[in-house]
């Protein structure tokens, strides 16, 4: 069997010459005599690995030097807790925007740790917009404000930076890291699982502003201090390895494809042909609002559950897999990361028509 177009959610799809790579690499990695998997962390070839890929990502999202990027492990849902750890150590307090069901968890996570207050959700519209805020929403003395960035399971995501006047902006990114150019000199601290749109599950990606470390709640576990992890260059203890080799191998796709630029433009082509079919045909709506359409997950419906399921399963029939949307929506979700070929889209699309024409 050759290779499906894969939309799944997450873990999701990684280039095909990501994966050539480190086949031919598995092993034996670069005259070492032994994969990536069975090295030591300390050794030199290791060492060489995690700092070329902390250099590439530092390069493809121009991050300033004041920043640390921490490669971790526990998924973006650890974040959760660390966040608040790491961060709620002024006023104690916090300001959460939910647009979803990440940011709902977050939110819900971060009040095991001090006053958090809601200051705005889309939950009335069952999250089909990113509510618009504006700084006096946002109590004076919060230590920090949290929004997800781009909302994986509803296809939402920030049409442009929330202005949160002077204060700590925090974004769960995991579904849109690396998919076009963001100034992170907005944000004090940027996370994301690596399995959506950077590498294998396993690794979470921190970047955060230097001056906000050091200052976490002393009875944060050691795992969680981003100061502790920043001081041992992300090696306080064994880190995720193999997912850190691998996302090295996708921010050097990315670079040479030309950076986050051109990933962008590429993936606006993508999402661009995509929705401008499902806004032309009969048969598919998108419950996400225009204005706020994301450009990697992009969820569709027939209005109909039982024509929903016929899609899903013609569509794994012929090679268009895991496309079927998260039961909180239903109907079907796109994801396009960077690594699903435009081809990719054009077929998928090609095949939306022909099931459109048999199904009116
Ligand atoms: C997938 C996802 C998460 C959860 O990530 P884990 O690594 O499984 O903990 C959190 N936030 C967003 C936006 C996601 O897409």
């Amino acid at each position: 069997m050759g290779r499906i177009y894969n939309f799944s959610a997450g873990p999701s799809m990684l280039p095909l010459e990501v994966l050539e790579k480190a086949a031919a690499e598995m092993t034996d990695y670069n005259g070492s005599g032994m994969s990536v998997m069975e090295m030591s962390h300390r050794s030199s070839f290791y060492e060489a690995i995690i700092q070329e890929a902390e250099a590439d990502l530092r390069k493809l999202m121009n991050i300033p030097e004041n920043y640390k990027v921490l490669f971790l492990q526990g998924g973006a849902s650890t974040q959760f807790s660390a966040v608040p750890l790491n961060l709620m150590n002024g006023s104690g307090k916090a300001d959460y925007i939910v647009s979803g069901m990440f940011s709902k968890k977050a939110y819900a996570e971060a009040q095991k740790f001090g006053d958090v207050k809601l200051v705005a959700s889309s939950a009335d519209k069952n999250f089909s917009y990113i509510p618009e805020i504006t700084p006096d929403m946002i109590r004076e003395d919060a230590d920090y404000v949290h929004v997800c960035y781009n909302n994986t399971i509803y296809g939402t995501k920030y049409p442009e930076v929330p202005n949160v006047g002077d204060k700590v902006l925090v974004a769960d990114m995991s579904s849109c890291i690396l998919s076009e150019p963001v100034d992170v000199t907005k944000f004090g601290v940027i996370y994301a699982g690596a399995q959506k749109n950077m590498g294998p599950a396993g690794l979470t990606v921190v970047i955060v502003r230097e001056d906000l470390l050091g200052n976490a709640r002393k009875d944060i576990p050691v795992m969680l201090d981003y100061a502790i992890q920043a001081e041992n260059g992300s090696m306080y203890n064994t880190p995720p390895c193999y997912s850190i080799y691998i996302s090295g191998l996708v921010y050097k796709w990315i670079l040479n494809l030309g950076g986050l630029s051109e990933m962008k433009k590429i993936n606006e082509r993508k999402a661009a042909a995509l929705y401008d079919y499902i806004d032309s045909s009969e048969l598919y709506k998108a419950p996400a609002e225009k204005k706020y359409r994301s450009m990697m997950n992009v969820t569709f419906v027939t209005g109909n559950e039982e024509l929903d399921k016929k899609f899903c399963k013609e569509a794994a029939a012929n090679g268009f897999q895991n496309i079927k949307g998260h039961r909180s929506v239903g109907g079907m979700r796109a994801s396009i990361y960077n690594a699903m070929p435009e081809e990719g889209v054009m077929k998928l699309i090609e095949f939306m028509k022909k099931f459109e024409a048999e199904n009116k």
